[in-house]
């Protein structure tokens, strides 16, 4: 990042959609399906490279369980806080280290950890029944967790209404929902990818706010419509990254911030995901550079997308005294 592009990067900008970078949350088989897409992308350009090299490099990047690299990339990037999201895929794939209970233990060490840095969403497969429940509203009294992560292609629909009582929670503790939409990792089911599938959700919940993750690369157009008609569906834009390698100025993040909807746009990165394409800086850059994605828009709009829009979402929950 040159200097002058880095005079125009405002400098409280809140990423609303990472995770941890540790093989502690995220289970091998899901990352080897994913490396099973990129081995078929980097052979057919004549880079040919095994899975279990890919594997390793990025295991490799994914060495960082307390956060201390990622505070040193937020710092570098001018991202003042990061929201932490703990997808549970404890009952969809049975090669994950911790349980469901360890992993949000390990995202409570972190908070207290790097005070003011990060919020945490919690996760929970609504197939854990009860266990789940009490542990997710643990996490909201206790904890100090700020929200709630849905992963609809472990293979369920989020409006099933085993969800409910989670949205009826979060409309409690007036905090907000995060989905994943669209396909993910192979091993997992891209039947319940949809964002009209949130709509149910939406509908019966009004006071909840929902973010349809991955918006601006996945079912654009349906994810435009809900955040567009849903006073409470919003949308964020991580996942742009996989874009850059063939469009480094982000189109998919110029035209999403051209339609009229920025007042419902969260900035986020998804990170450690992108990991081996660049570091929190380098995406900030193809975004607020003088020819990035953002470049057209005014400061107020800009301000919007890249920190109040999900400010105004966290702001609405009282914070809990955390128990340490
Ligand atoms: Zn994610």
């Amino acid at each position: 990042m040159d200097e002058d592009e880095q005079d125009s990067t405002p400098a409280n900008i809140i990423d609303c959609h990472c995770h941890i970078a540790s093989e502690q949350h995220t289970p091998r088989s899901f990352i080897e399906g994913s490396v099973a897409n990129m081995v078929r992308a980097l052979e057919a350009q004549g880079l040919p490279v095994s899975a279990r090299k890919l594997t390793n490099m990025f295991l490799s990047k994914m060495q960082d369980p307390l956060c201390d690299s990622l505070v040193g990339e937020m710092e570098a990037a001018g991202i003042s806080k990061t929201v932490l999201l703990i997808a549970d895929f404890t009952y969809a794939l049975k090669d994950c280290i911790l349980t469901i209970e360890e992993s949000y233990n390990k995202h409570r060490e972190v908070l207290l950890r790097h005070p003011g840095k990060f919020e945490v969403f919690g996760g929970a497969d609504p197939r854990w029944g009860k266990d789940g429940l009490d542990l997710f509203e643990r996490s909201l009294a206790e904890f100090g967790f700020r929200g709630f992560k849905v992963y609809p292609p472990c293979g369920f629909s989020p409006s099933d209404p085993a969800l409910f009582p989670y949205y009826e929670l979060c409309a409690h503790y007036q905090v907000p929902v995060l989905l994943h939409i669209g396909p993910t990792s192979p091993v997992l089911d891209f039947t319940y990818s949809s964002p009209f599938l949130v709509d149910e959700a939406a509908r019966l919940f009004p006071t909840v706010d929902f973010i349809l993750a991955h918006g601006v690369v996945n079912f654009v157009e349906e994810c435009v419509m809900m955040c567009r008609f849903r006073p409470n569906v919003y949308l964020d834009i991580s996942g742009y990254q996989n874009t850059l390698g063939y469009d480094p100025s982000a189109g998919a993040v110029r035209n999403i911030v051209s339609l009229g909807i920025n007042h419902k746009i969260l900035f986020g990165t998804d990170f450690p995901v992108f990991r081996l394409q660049g570091e929190q800086a380098d995406f900030i850059d193809a975004l607020t550079g003088a020819s990035g994605a953002l470049a057209q828009l005014n400061e107020r709009e800009k301000s919007l997308v890249l920190s109040q829009n999900v400010e105004r979402l966290l702001e609405k929950s009282v914070p809990v005294v955390v128990w340490c």
